[in-house]
């Protein structure tokens, strides 16, 4: 086993605010330049802040910093902590099975990777249990979603964070740059199922490599090297994705799934997206929500919708049900991953696998 000298690194936590900088690389390929985190002083404070904002407000949608709904400024404090000095693999601990499937593919052998949430897990309604609190304690580095996936894992990635534990969510440099590709759901607050744009997708993978290159140094050009390659291989899906989604008529070219998950997704394949709960699970489907679709169904002649691997088929069921009271038979045109891969070990236990799933279940049903 090798073993390193352990080197400086500066490193985000979830509290980062708008300030800092960040460059670009010659071939248009955006990276962190630097990064930065509370420091140990400074966390008591800010760190009360963003544990309320996070773990109490922002699952329901609302931003203790204020109207704008970014993170607080004040909580934009700096500290240099140690990088990776121990044995390999590098212990690495992922929230949701996307972001531990782009690890896995940037940094195997280097790593070894740990997602907290299997197959059929929301990761809007999550909580970290006992063993996950142990499991992030005993990571090297942990790296989540972001843009509030995790709305009720908040607090902890935080206590994380104020350990100085390198935390980093994958898409903090698109959120950082406020670009504007993310798709904004009300003042300030972005749509988080950011890995149904594959482009995007992409580059939280360079993200996650700059993190990994700052915290292992020895390691830093295979990093930057595989998440390029991993970006060509989700373009590559991206193209096929869209070939086969024009397939389907462009009158039949409605998705309409039990939450708000695939809104990326449509308008990077052109699908025209509409479901009956908003991007977050919390908020329980309202009736007039599904009436309102019901009548869009009938309207539209709709032929199919879609249950979600991570949600009741509950809601979904209504909506049929309703039709059927409309004489229009809609069927349900199959499962879809939105916000957890498939079991381990299947096709769609990767996210490439998951994605290909989705757009063959699609296209079959919609065609
Ligand atoms: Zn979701």
């Amino acid at each position: 086993m090798m073993k390193l000298e352990s080197s400086r690194l500066k490193r985000i936590t979830l509290s980062r605010g708008r300030g800092e900088r960040y460059s670009h690389h010659a071939g248009g390929i955006p990276r962190a330049s630097s990064v930065h985190a509370i420091s140990k002083n400074a966390a008591v404070v800010t760190a009360a802040v963003v544990f309320t904002c996070i773990g109490l407000l922002v699952g329901c949608g609302v931003d203790a910093t204020g109207s704008s709904g970014r993170t607080n400024q004040a909580a934009m404090e700096k500290a240099d902590v140690a990088g990776f000095s121990g044995e390999y693999p590098i212990k690495v601990v992922c929230t949701t099975g996307m972001v531990a499937d782009m690890l896995r593919n940037i940094a195997e052998p280097h790593v070894s990777v740990t997602a907290l949430m299997g197959e059929g897990v929301d990761p809007h309604l999550y909580k970290a249990t006992p063993a996950d609190v142990s499991q992030l304690s005993h990571a090297d580095i942990i790296f989540y979603s972001g843009l509030h996936l995790e709305g009720k894992l908040g607090d902890t990635l935080v206590r994380m964070a104020r350990r100085n534990k390198p935390t980093w969510p994958v898409t903090d440099q698109l959120e950082h740059n406020n670009d504007e590709r993310l798709l904004q759901v009300q003042d300030g607050f972005y749509d988080p199922h950011l890995w149904f744009d594959l482009e995007l997708w992409g580059e939280c993978g360079l993200t996650a490599a700059d993190a990994l290159a700052d915290f292992d140094p020895a390691n830093a050009e295979d990093y930057r090297t595989r998440a390029r390659e991993y970006q060509a291989d989700l373009m590559e899906v991206l193209t096929s994705s869209r070939e086969q989604i024009a397939q389907i008529s462009e009158g039949n070219r409605y998705l309409v799934t039990a939450h708000d998950a695939f809104e990326y997704f449509g308008r990077s394949v052109g699908l025209n997206v509409h479901a009956i709960q908003g991007i977050n699970t919390e908020a329980k489907a309202s009736v007039s929500r599904i009436n309102e679709l019901v009548d869009f169904i009938v309207d539209r002649k709709i032929g199919a919708v879609f249950i979600e691997s991570s949600l009741s088929d509950r809601n979904i069921l209504s909506l049929v049900e309703g039709c059927a009271a409309r004489d229009h038979e809609v069927k349900i045109g199959g499962e879809l991953f939105s916000d957890a891969m498939g079991k381990p070990g299947t096709p769609e236990g990767t996210f490439v696998g998951m994605v290909r799933h989705n757009v063959d279940t699609i296209v079959s049903a919609l065609k």
